[in-house]
């Protein structure tokens, strides 16, 4: 088989249950223009889909990292919180000793007891001082946090609102579609029971790496219509004789003859009207 010709003459195909051997190359050709041009009406109706599917999808994980953000705050503010109880417990202890020694203070027998007791109060008023200081700065950073939960809560809302807007258009756009999709999908589906397995394989593949989704295309020019390559004089009557399928040297795309292509164009245009 040379290299460049995809050679499916009057052969089934393994693991095939299509019996296609009594269609001729040039009917195949058809087909597979025919499908081309089915395919190419679909890709066109999903591109009028344009960037919304793409922007809710942003939207939506927009959405989700909000949400994270704020329930991640919400934990740092219940532990503030949590801190902010422990040293005011602290507080009521240092409270509770300073009472506990101005008691025994009333009571000292002798100098050494009293200044023992003087010192003490004086450390237990000194840890209070220093308790206090450390909640002023945890108050702080709790309303800063809460500040900022504030803040996302009202971005997460607007987003929400974005997405339900957008998520609504994109929907609208679907529905509107569906039924010219749906039309072309059941069309594109018979055009592939004309076609071998492995012409139709060939034509997924170099239609999934073409950027435009063209997998056949007509010699325009005595170019490729898909890569505006020179055709050489020879081969382009090879493909004008419709006795083989014949790929483009330089990219691969299955190539039919100006005149079957317009003929599968009219048909199509007449089916429509
Ligand atoms: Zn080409």
């Amino acid at each position: 088989m040379p290299a460049k010709e995809i050679n499916t003459a009057f052969v089934k195909d393994k693991g095939s249950h299509k019996d296609l051997a009594d269609i001729s190359i040039e009917q195949r050709l058809r087909a597979i223009f025919e499908l081309q041009l089915i395919d190419s009406k679909i890709d066109a109706i999903r591109s009028t889909l344009g960037e919304l599917p793409l922007e809710v999808r942003d939207l939506e994980d927009d959405v989700t990292g909000l949400e994270t953000r704020i329930s991640n705050a919400n934990t740092d503010l219940e532990n503030l919180e949590n801190a902010m109880k422990l040293k005011r417990n602290d507080i009521k202890d240092a409270q509770e000793l300073i009472k506990k020694y101005q008691g025994q203070l009333a009571k000292v027998k002798n100098s050494r007891e009293y200044d023992s007791l003087n010192k003490e109060l004086e450390y237990q008023k000194l840890e209070i001082q220093v308790l206090e200081k450390k909640i002023k700065d945890l108050k702080t950073s709790y309303d800063a946090k809460k500040t900022q939960i504030e803040e996302t809560e009202g971005l997460l809302k607007e987003r929400k609102n974005d997405l339900k807007h957008k998520q609504n258009e994109l929907n609208d756009m679907i529905a509107e579609t569906k039924k010219g999709e749906e039309a072309l999908m059941k069309k594109s589906a018979s055009a592939q029971k004309l076609i071998e397995d492995r012409l139709l394989a060939a034509y997924k593949r170099i239609r999934s790496n073409a950027r435009n989704g063209l997998s056949v295309v007509k010699v325009q020019r005595d170019a490729c219509g898909g890569c505006f390559n020179k055709i050489p004089p020879q081969r382009q009557l090879d493909i004008r004789s419709r006795k083989k399928i014949i790929v483009c040297e330089h990219c691969g795309r299955i190539l039919v003859d100006p005149e079957l292509s317009d003929s599968v164009e009219s048909k199509m245009s007449m089916q429509e009207d």
